[in-house]
Protein backbone atom coordinates (compact mmCIF):
# COMPACT_ATOMS: atom_id res chain seq x y z
CA UNK A 1 0.00 0.00 0.00
CA UNK A 2 1.09 3.72 -0.49
CA UNK A 3 3.81 4.80 1.98
CA UNK A 4 2.50 8.71 3.41
CA UNK A 5 5.56 11.02 2.13
CA UNK A 6 6.13 14.06 3.60
CA UNK A 7 4.42 17.16 2.05
CA UNK A 8 7.88 18.34 0.69
CA UNK A 9 8.99 15.38 -0.88
CA UNK A 10 5.60 15.50 -3.84
CA UNK A 11 4.34 17.99 -5.72
CA UNK A 12 2.61 18.16 -8.99
CA UNK A 13 3.78 20.30 -12.32
CA UNK A 14 1.17 22.71 -12.06
CA UNK A 15 2.52 24.56 -8.75
CA UNK A 16 6.40 24.07 -10.36
CA UNK A 17 4.85 26.12 -13.22
CA UNK A 18 5.61 22.82 -15.63
CA UNK A 19 3.37 20.92 -18.12
CA UNK A 20 4.40 17.49 -18.90
CA UNK A 21 4.19 15.90 -22.48
CA UNK A 22 1.15 13.31 -22.67
CA UNK A 23 3.17 11.26 -25.44
CA UNK A 24 6.41 11.02 -23.43
CA UNK A 25 5.95 12.65 -20.44
CA UNK A 26 9.00 15.53 -20.08
CA UNK A 27 7.90 18.42 -18.41
CA UNK A 28 8.67 21.41 -19.62
CA UNK A 29 7.84 25.34 -19.04
CA UNK A 30 4.14 26.16 -18.91
CA UNK A 31 5.36 28.87 -20.98
CA UNK A 32 5.61 26.46 -23.52
CA UNK A 33 1.88 25.27 -23.03
CA UNK A 34 0.07 25.27 -26.62
CA UNK A 35 3.62 24.90 -28.24
CA UNK A 36 5.61 21.21 -29.54
CA UNK A 37 6.98 18.82 -27.06
CA UNK A 38 10.76 19.54 -27.48
CA UNK A 39 11.42 15.72 -27.49
CA UNK A 40 8.72 14.37 -29.42
CA UNK A 41 6.79 16.78 -30.78
CA UNK A 42 3.30 16.58 -29.17
CA UNK A 43 1.32 19.69 -28.28
CA UNK A 44 1.80 20.30 -24.65
CA UNK A 45 -1.05 20.49 -22.55
CA UNK A 46 -1.71 20.97 -18.78
CA UNK A 47 -5.18 18.66 -19.32
CA UNK A 48 -6.12 16.71 -22.23
CA UNK A 49 -8.14 19.90 -24.40
CA UNK A 50 -11.89 20.07 -23.81
CA UNK A 51 -11.47 16.26 -22.31
CA UNK A 52 -14.52 16.59 -20.30
CA UNK A 53 -16.91 17.88 -23.58
CA UNK A 54 -15.48 15.10 -25.49
CA UNK A 55 -15.78 12.09 -22.86
CA UNK A 56 -19.50 13.15 -22.83
CA UNK A 57 -20.23 13.03 -26.81
CA UNK A 58 -17.94 9.78 -27.17
CA UNK A 59 -20.06 8.71 -24.12
CA UNK A 60 -23.53 9.11 -25.13
CA UNK A 61 -22.91 8.25 -28.55
CA UNK A 62 -21.85 4.60 -27.01
CA UNK A 63 -24.44 4.39 -24.71
CA UNK A 64 -27.41 5.65 -27.97
CA UNK A 65 -25.91 2.85 -29.81
CA UNK A 66 -25.76 0.20 -27.38
CA UNK A 67 -29.35 -0.44 -27.80
CA UNK A 68 -28.99 -1.61 -31.93
CA UNK A 69 -26.24 -3.45 -30.73
CA UNK A 70 -27.96 -5.76 -28.36
CA UNK A 71 -31.50 -5.71 -30.43
CA UNK A 72 -30.66 -5.79 -33.93
CA UNK A 73 -29.42 -9.20 -35.05
CA UNK A 74 -25.30 -10.00 -34.31
CA UNK A 75 -25.10 -12.67 -37.34
CA UNK A 76 -27.18 -14.04 -39.63
CA UNK A 77 -26.91 -17.60 -40.42
CA UNK A 78 -27.84 -19.30 -43.27
CA UNK A 79 -27.97 -22.99 -43.85
CA UNK A 80 -29.89 -25.72 -45.15
CA UNK A 81 -32.47 -25.69 -42.79
CA UNK A 82 -33.41 -22.20 -43.82
CA UNK A 83 -32.06 -18.62 -42.32
CA UNK A 84 -32.26 -17.47 -38.69
CA UNK A 85 -30.75 -13.94 -37.54
CA UNK A 86 -29.43 -13.78 -34.18
CA UNK A 87 -29.42 -10.90 -31.52
CA UNK A 88 -27.03 -11.03 -28.34
CA UNK A 89 -28.79 -12.28 -26.20
CA UNK A 90 -31.08 -15.00 -28.74
CA UNK A 91 -27.34 -15.85 -29.10
CA UNK A 92 -26.38 -16.19 -24.99
CA UNK A 93 -29.85 -18.31 -25.18
CA UNK A 94 -28.55 -20.52 -28.16
CA UNK A 95 -25.54 -21.52 -26.36
CA UNK A 96 -26.76 -21.79 -22.68
CA UNK A 97 -29.32 -24.37 -23.90
CA UNK A 98 -27.14 -26.01 -26.51
CA UNK A 99 -24.71 -26.83 -23.36
CA UNK A 100 -22.22 -24.58 -23.61
CA UNK A 101 -22.64 -22.48 -20.98
CA UNK A 102 -19.46 -21.36 -20.74
CA UNK A 103 -19.65 -19.98 -24.07
CA UNK A 104 -22.88 -18.34 -23.31
CA UNK A 105 -21.18 -16.80 -19.80
CA UNK A 106 -18.21 -15.45 -21.92
CA UNK A 107 -20.38 -13.49 -24.21
CA UNK A 108 -22.87 -12.72 -21.62
CA UNK A 109 -20.07 -10.98 -19.78
CA UNK A 110 -18.26 -9.63 -23.16
CA UNK A 111 -21.08 -7.96 -24.81
CA UNK A 112 -23.82 -7.23 -22.23
CA UNK A 113 -21.94 -6.61 -19.07
CA UNK A 114 -18.46 -5.67 -19.25
CA UNK A 115 -19.29 -2.62 -22.05
CA UNK A 116 -22.50 -1.55 -19.65
CA UNK A 117 -20.02 -1.45 -16.59
CA UNK A 118 -17.26 0.31 -18.56
CA UNK A 119 -19.97 2.90 -19.63
CA UNK A 120 -21.44 3.42 -15.41
CA UNK A 121 -18.09 3.75 -14.57
CA UNK A 122 -17.29 6.33 -17.14
CA UNK A 123 -20.49 8.52 -16.24
CA UNK A 124 -19.42 8.33 -12.75
CA UNK A 125 -15.81 9.71 -13.14
CA UNK A 126 -17.23 12.06 -15.59
CA UNK A 127 -20.00 13.40 -12.85
CA UNK A 128 -17.20 13.58 -10.28
CA UNK A 129 -15.07 16.06 -12.55
CA UNK A 130 -17.86 17.75 -13.85
CA UNK A 131 -19.29 18.46 -10.02
CA UNK A 132 -15.92 18.98 -8.58
CA UNK A 133 -16.36 15.96 -6.01
CA UNK A 134 -13.33 14.81 -3.85
CA UNK A 135 -15.21 11.42 -3.10
CA UNK A 136 -13.17 8.44 -3.19
CA UNK A 137 -10.78 10.24 -5.70
CA UNK A 138 -8.12 7.55 -5.19
CA UNK A 139 -10.64 4.53 -5.88
CA UNK A 140 -11.95 6.28 -9.13
CA UNK A 141 -8.34 6.43 -10.40
CA UNK A 142 -7.99 2.91 -9.62
CA UNK A 143 -11.33 2.28 -11.39
CA UNK A 144 -9.82 4.84 -14.19
CA UNK A 145 -6.84 2.41 -14.64
CA UNK A 146 -9.05 -0.60 -14.69
CA UNK A 147 -10.88 0.81 -17.19
CA UNK A 148 -7.94 1.13 -19.43
CA UNK A 149 -6.75 -2.27 -18.72
CA UNK A 150 -10.47 -4.02 -19.66
CA UNK A 151 -10.57 -1.48 -23.12
CA UNK A 152 -7.89 -4.10 -24.42
CA UNK A 153 -10.18 -7.24 -24.13
CA UNK A 154 -13.49 -5.41 -25.25
CA UNK A 155 -13.31 -6.46 -28.45
CA UNK A 156 -13.65 -10.09 -27.44
CA UNK A 157 -17.06 -10.35 -28.65
CA UNK A 158 -16.07 -9.48 -32.56
CA UNK A 159 -13.50 -12.17 -32.33
CA UNK A 160 -16.55 -15.06 -31.25
CA UNK A 161 -18.06 -13.83 -34.10
CA UNK A 162 -15.37 -13.86 -36.34
CA UNK A 163 -14.21 -17.08 -34.65
CA UNK A 164 -17.78 -18.77 -35.40
CA UNK A 165 -18.21 -17.46 -39.08
CA UNK A 166 -14.58 -19.09 -39.81
CA UNK A 167 -15.36 -22.59 -38.23
CA UNK A 168 -18.74 -22.67 -39.72
CA UNK A 169 -17.50 -21.86 -43.10
CA UNK A 170 -14.88 -24.67 -42.95
CA UNK A 171 -17.68 -27.05 -42.48
CA UNK A 172 -19.41 -25.83 -45.66
CA UNK A 173 -22.81 -26.40 -43.87
CA UNK A 174 -24.26 -22.77 -43.97
CA UNK A 175 -23.04 -19.14 -44.20
CA UNK A 176 -22.58 -16.80 -41.17
CA UNK A 177 -22.80 -13.17 -42.42
CA UNK A 178 -22.11 -10.15 -39.49
CA UNK A 179 -25.58 -8.53 -38.87
CA UNK A 180 -26.31 -4.46 -38.41
CA UNK A 181 -26.33 -5.33 -34.32
CA UNK A 182 -21.99 -6.19 -35.04
CA UNK A 183 -21.49 -2.89 -36.74
CA UNK A 184 -23.55 -0.94 -33.89
CA UNK A 185 -21.74 -3.28 -31.04
CA UNK A 186 -17.84 -2.60 -32.70
CA UNK A 187 -19.12 1.08 -32.39
CA UNK A 188 -19.98 0.87 -28.65
CA UNK A 189 -16.97 -0.40 -28.10
CA UNK A 190 -14.56 1.96 -30.02
CA UNK A 191 -16.56 5.23 -29.09
CA UNK A 192 -15.87 4.01 -25.07
CA UNK A 193 -12.54 3.22 -25.79
CA UNK A 194 -12.34 7.02 -27.38
CA UNK A 195 -14.57 8.11 -23.84
CA UNK A 196 -11.84 6.75 -21.69
CA UNK A 197 -9.18 7.95 -23.63
CA UNK A 198 -10.24 11.34 -24.15
CA UNK A 199 -11.07 11.73 -20.02
CA UNK A 200 -8.05 13.01 -18.26
CA UNK A 201 -7.61 11.68 -14.68
CA UNK A 202 -5.62 14.36 -13.58
CA UNK A 203 -8.79 16.31 -13.58
CA UNK A 204 -10.33 14.24 -10.49
CA UNK A 205 -7.43 15.78 -8.39
CA UNK A 206 -7.47 18.96 -9.50
CA UNK A 207 -10.81 19.28 -7.61
CA UNK A 208 -8.76 18.05 -4.31
CA UNK A 209 -6.19 20.42 -5.01
CA UNK A 210 -9.06 23.27 -5.50
CA UNK A 211 -11.03 22.67 -2.38
CA UNK A 212 -7.56 22.78 -0.28
CA UNK A 213 -6.72 26.26 -1.61
ZN1 LIG B 1 6.85 14.62 -25.65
Amino acid sequence: MSVPLPAAAVSTATPMKLVSCHACHLLSAQALEGLRCPRCGTVLHRRKPDSVARSWAFLIAAVILYIPANLLPMMTTQSVFGTSNDTVLSGIVYFWISDSMALALLVLIASVVVPLLKMMALTMLLLSVQFRSTWRIRQQTRLYRLLEVIGRWSMLDIFVVAMLAALVRAGKLATIIPGPGALAFASVVVLTMLASLSFDSRLLWDSLDENNG
